[in-house]
Order: structure tokens, then C-alpha cells, then sequence
């Protein structure tokens, strides 16, 4: 199952990878209003399963909010690729330097994950492999064994990046081959990686899942089917439900959850850019939920702003009648603000996602 490339960010973003400042969107204002929280010339990308959207015209560039509108609007509603465009990403633009090609397959032949590594990346990197193959570095790795730092090394070494990259580009192979493992790819496909004055990132990201592990990636399954910006929501069997802003750390929190023995209740993905209304809208929708014992909100503010999911947090407890214990991490844009909203308010809060889950495991034992 082909992973989209907002979500793949995500996920890459939350294992360690850096990747732009980004939001998905549905429609034209979204975009502008993306593009204005974002500050910066942006790029527009078609979010669609196939790739080559660079050469097919999916991907287009604004330098302010008006003309982001615009550009959204070309493209959604468009048809790139025979693949009608439904959501665009809205990610800040890079001053490129250069591009990098870094990939792990499942090489099914040869029953090993091969990494696949070149200094020539970009949207030319199928003429690369055609015309000049010995660009593209490959190193089969022992699915046995596990994959040490310096392989990640060797790779960059073995690709020819300036000394000064080797231990970044290095690091980068073991997040990705982190990300193949954990959701059981196919293909963990990062092209361009590119860098930029501000260090090395994430330009684009492909992920594909194997379809015989997708019970075990329930989650993912089931954000992929949210195609409309609403939030993404699993009922699952637990009792602890897991509230977070982004794909990846949604996932990693319900990871944590059950590292100290607490069973998520939910998977809610309140998205990258959110506002008061939707922890408002998110956190009704697991209080009234029976089966919901204890909520953990998560929430690393970018373009989400603490102090708004401080509001947000205390318009539902005075409206609620249900006492039901909350543990809130809340770090990230405006935490200073925030916080004191919550302090004043005697709400507690942790600001490691550690803590938090491990106070969300013992208030409900507690409960139960
Ligand atoms: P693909 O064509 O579907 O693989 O889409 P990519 O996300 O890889 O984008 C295609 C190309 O657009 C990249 O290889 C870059 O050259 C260019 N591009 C993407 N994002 C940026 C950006 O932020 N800044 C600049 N200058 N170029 C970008
Ligand atoms: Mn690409």
C-alpha cells in the first residue's frame, strides 16, 4: 500500500528526519492561509501516488499567500498523471544546494533490504541509473543482523559526500532504514534528499507497505483513508485514548503508551496545523466514548499553537460533565503562554511525551 507524501513526512519526521514546514490542505484558502502561517515562499505539491509530479506539473511554487491561492487552485481539481488531485501539501521552500538519492527496497530476488544511495538525485535520477549506473551506490544489508551506525557511514562515505555531511547523511540512512523496519516497507524512498543552507532535509518522501503487513499497521491503513483534512480516528481496544497533532506523533505516542503498559483507547490525529476548535472537536469525541477511561493529548506545537490547545483544552472541561483524567504534553509554538493558560487553570502538564504517557498508564490504574 503506497504511503502519500504527508504522511510519509510525518512519519519520517517523528523517527528523527528533518523535513520543511509543511500542512496538508483540501481547498485554495486553506493553502493561503497555510502559506501565511508558514511565512515564506512556498511550494505547492500535488499529493498523489505516483511520482515524477515535478515533470507532470504537480508541483508548483508561490512567494506569498495570493499567489499560493492561485497556484492551489490550478492544482487541485486538476488531473496529474491520469491521478486526480484531491489535497495539496503547502511546505515552506528550500534554497537548494544540492540533491541527494537515498532508498531501502525490499529486494525480494535477492531476499534482503538493499539501500540504494547517490550524490545525483532529483527528478532525474531513473537517467542517472540508466546512464551512469556507478553514481547509484548499492549495499545489501543481512536482514539478520541488526544495522549499526556505521553502515549508515559507510553509505554516505561510499556515496562521496563531503566530510563534513558523513555523520548527518550517515545518521539520515539509519533513521530511513528505522522507518523500513518499524512499518514494514517495501520502499522508504527519500529523493531529493536535499541540502540546503539550513542542513540536510527531507525534500520529498515515498513509502510503500508491504500489503501482507497491513493488520499490523492498522493506523496507517487507516489514515490513508482520510483523504478530506478531517481528523484521523481509530477506535481501538483499549482504555487510554491517544490524542496527537500529526501522523507520526500519534503513532509514536500510542508506541510509548504501550512501552509502560497502557492499552490506547484511540488513534485521533488532530493534523499538523490545528486549531482551538478541533481539540475541542477531538477531545468530545473521546469523552464520550464509554469505553475511554483516561485521555493523553499530545501535542508539539509548529503551526499548532499551545496556547490555542490550552484554550481548547479548558472550553471542554468547563463544559464537560464528565471528570475523566487528562495528562497533556504540550510543548512547541507559544509553550511559555500555554503552559501559565494551564497552570492558572490547575491543569497539569508534562511537556515529555515520556511522562505524560507514563502519568496517562498510572492515573488509569488508578481508575480500574
Ligand atoms: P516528484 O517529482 O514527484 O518526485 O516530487 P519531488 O517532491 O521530488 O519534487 C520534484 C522536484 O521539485 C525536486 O527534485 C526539487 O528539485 C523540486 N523541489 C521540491 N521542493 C522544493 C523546494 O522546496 N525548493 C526548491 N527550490 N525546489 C524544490
Ligand atoms: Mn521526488
Amino acid at each position: 500500500m503506497k504511503i502519500h507524501e504527508y504522511i510519509a513526512k510525518d512519519i519520517f519526521k517523528e523517527e528523527g528526519i528533518s523535513v520543511p514546514q509543511n500542512k496538508m490542505v483540501v481547498n485554495p484558502e486553506e493553502a493561503k492561509m497555510a502559506a501565511s502561517e508558514i511565512g515564506k515562499p512556498v511550494v505547492i505539491k500535488s499529493q498523489i501516488l505516483v511520482g515524477g509530479r515535478g515533470k507532470a506539473g504537480g508541483i508548483k511554487f508561490a512567494d506569498n499567500p495570493d499567489e499560493a491561492y492561485t497556484k492551489a487552485s490550478e492544482i487541485l481539481g486538476s488531473t496529474v498523471k491520469d491521478e486526480r488531485v484531491e489535497m495539496v501539501l503547502v511546505e515552506e521552500k528550500l534554497e537548494i544546494i544540492s540533491e541527494y538519492y537515498l532508498s531501502i527496497v525490499l529486494d525480494r530476488s535477492a531476499k534482503k533490504p538493499l539501500i540504494m544511495a547517490s550524490m545525483s538525485g532529483g527528478i532525474d535520477i531513473e537517467d542517472v541509473a540508466r546512464d551512469t549506473p556507478e553514481e547509484i551506490i548499492k549495499y545489501y544489508l543481512n536482514p539478520l543482523n541488526e544495522f549499526l551506525p556505521y553502515q549508515g557511514r559507510e553509505i554516505a562515505i561510499k556515496m562521496g559526500v563531503p566530510n563534513s555531511q558523513i555523520t548527518n547523511v550517515g545518521s539520515i540512512v539509519c533513521k530511513l532504514f528505522n522507518v523500513f523496519e518499524k512499518y514494514d516497507a517495501t520502499i522508504a524512498e527519500i529523493n531529493p534528499l536535499v541540502v540546503t543552507t539550513n542542513g540536510i532535509m527531507a525534500a520529498d518522501a515515498k513509502l510503500d507497505i508491504d500489503d501482507d503487513a497491513l493488520y499490523r499497521q492498522k493506523c496507517l491503513v487507516d489514515l490513508e483513508k482520510v483523504t478530506k483534512g478531517e481528523f484521523a480516528y481509530v477506535k481501538l481496544d483499549g482504555n487510554i485514548a491517544v490524542i496527537g497533532n500529526g501522523a507520526g506523533l500519534t503513532l509514536s505516542g500510542m508506541d510509548m503508551l504501550k512501552l509502560y503498559g497502557g492499552k490506547p483507547a484511540t488513534f485521533l490525529d488532530i493534523g499538523g496545523g490545528s486549531s482551538q476548535e478541533n481539540i475541542v472537536k477531538a477531545l468530545n469525541i473521546v469523552i464520550s466514548d464509554p469505553d475511554v477511561k483516561t485521555v493523553f493529548l499530545n501535542v508539539l506545537g509548529g503551526i499548532t499553537r499551545a496556547d490555542d490547545v490550552a484554550r481548547g483544552v479548558l472550553d471542554v472541561l468547563n463544559a464537560s460533565k464528565r471528570r475523566i483524567p487528562l495528562v497533556i504534553r504540550l510543548t512547541g509554538t507559544n509553550e511559555e503562554e500555554g503552559q501559565r493558560i494551564l497552570k492558572e487553570a490547575g491543569v497539569p502538564y508534562e511537556t515529555s511525551m515520556e511522562a505524560a504517557a507514563k502519568k496517562a498508564v498510572e492515573l488509569c490504574k488508578d481508575i480500574t
